[in-house]
C-alpha cells in the first residue's frame, strides 16, 4: 500500500512539473506576443494622425511639429 501511494505521489509530481512546464511555455509565448503588440502599437504611434510622438529617451509625449521632446529636448 505504501509503495502504491509513493508511486501515486511520483505520478502527481510528474504531472505537476509537466503542467508548470506547459504554463512556463505559455507565458513565454504570451510575452513574445506582447512584445510584438508593443512594437506594432509603437509603429502606429509613429505615424499617428494626431501628430503626437512619444519620446524614446524619457517616454513623455511631444508634438510631431515641434520635432523635439518638451521635457528632455531629444529628437523625436
Ligand atoms: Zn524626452
Amino acid at each position: 500500500m505504501e509503495v502504491l501511494s509513493l508511486l501515486l505521489l511520483l505520478a502527481m509530481l510528474g504531472l505537476l512539473s509537466t503542467l508548470t512546464g506547459g504554463m512556463r511555455e505559455d507565458t513565454r509565448a504570451r510575452r513574445r506576443w506582447d512584445a510584438r503588440f508593443d512594437f506594432e502599437s509603437r509603429e502606429v504611434r509613429r505615424t499617428d494622425a494626431t501628430g503626437v510622438l512619444m519620446c524614446r529617451s524619457c517616454g513623455s509625449s511631444g508634438s510631431e511639429r515641434a520635432g523635439c521632446c518638451p521635457r528632455c529636448g531629444a529628437g523625436l
